[in-house]
């Protein structure tokens, strides 16, 4: 296995760091061809000529065995385990022929491959109050719950939460399309964030929320989006499409509905990821 400091010394020449590459605008082009593909898709062919898998890390954290089930399947079929900054492990390196087992081992150690689509992806979070020193909040069973309920709700693009335990904000709360952070008396919500080639920073909605009410926030936040956005559109530019305010307006009106429809649709969406070619069955080959 490939250790970061024998990749770092690949990186250099004569003592010089270099970190030049050539564009390899084939690759480049049917990525991006796949992207726009609709349902599940896997991570396809990766610069080095291999293949990668993404593994969900809920609240990324990991116990010790995890940690060696997945150095397991690293050491075994592939070249490194590479933290996604959505708190994914992505699994590089994988030789082509290798993937159907290295997804085997990912699955039977635990975890799941995840698949990548226009839908709500994998909470990001601090550590929160329950690790951090500065920590007004408790980030981990906040990012379980929303992601339990939320995660695979099929939205108009892709769908990023994030959960901060403090004003800092470590887990890029403002860079997501709903984020939220701690306070003294609760949590601080901001929509519309994203990162990308033209980032947009989120705008705050609420404070003073309850732990109670920030899924309630969500539901009524997801259910404006699906309503109000035009195909492919990200959430920050539905907002700019209709303005703050009556996005404010039109999530207010659905605040006290209940969210079991969504969550019920999260459930539909992730059983039908795990049965998909992408992410599994492990029924076959
Ligand atoms: S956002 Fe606050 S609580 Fe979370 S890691 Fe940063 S400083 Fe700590």
């Amino acid at each position: 296995m490939k250790t970061s400091e024998t990749i770092v010394r690949q990186m250099t020449k004569d003592n010089v760091m270099d970190t030049t590459a050539k564009p390899n605008l084939d690759l480049r082009k049917a990525t991006v061809e796949r992207k726009k593909l609709d349902g599940y898709r896997c991570l396809g062919k990766q610069r080095d000529g291999n293949y990668a898998l993404s593994v969900g890390v809920p609240t990324a954290c990991l116990t010790p065995q995890q940690l060696r089930s997945l150095a397991d399947v690293v050491e075994q079929y592939a070249s490194v385990g590479h933290f996604s900054t959505a708190q994914s492990m992505i699994i590089v390196g994988i030789k082509e022929h290798d993937l159907y087992q290295a997804k085997r081992a990912v699955m039977e150690a635990g975890f799941e491959v995840r698949s990548i689509g226009r839908d709500v992806r994998q909470v990001k979070c601090c550590p929160g109050a329950d690790y951090s020193p500065f920590g007004l909040q408790r980030t981990l069973p906040m990012a379980t719950f929303l992601e339990e309920t939320f995660r695979g709700v099929p939205t108009p693009m892709k769908f990023k939460i994030s959960v901060s335990g403090c004003p800092n904000c470590c887990a890029n709360t403002k860079m997501n399309e709903f984020g939220i952070h701690g306070t003294t008396d609760g949590w601080k919500i901001f929509v519309g964030g994203k990162m990308g080639n033209s980032p947009t920073v989120a705008q705050e909605i609420a404070s003073s929320v309850t732990s109670d009410d920030v899924p309630k926030y969500l539901a009524a936040v997801l259910r404006t989006y699906k309503s109000q956005a035009e195909p492919n559109e990200r959430l920050a530019k539905t907002i700019e499409r209709i303005g703050l305010r009556e996005f404010k307006n039109l999530t207010g009106k659905s605040l006290n509905m209940p969210y079991e429809d969504l969550a019920s649709q999260a459930k539909e969406a992730r059983e039908s990821a795990e049965q998909s070619e992408c992410a599994g069955p492990l029924g076959h080959q």
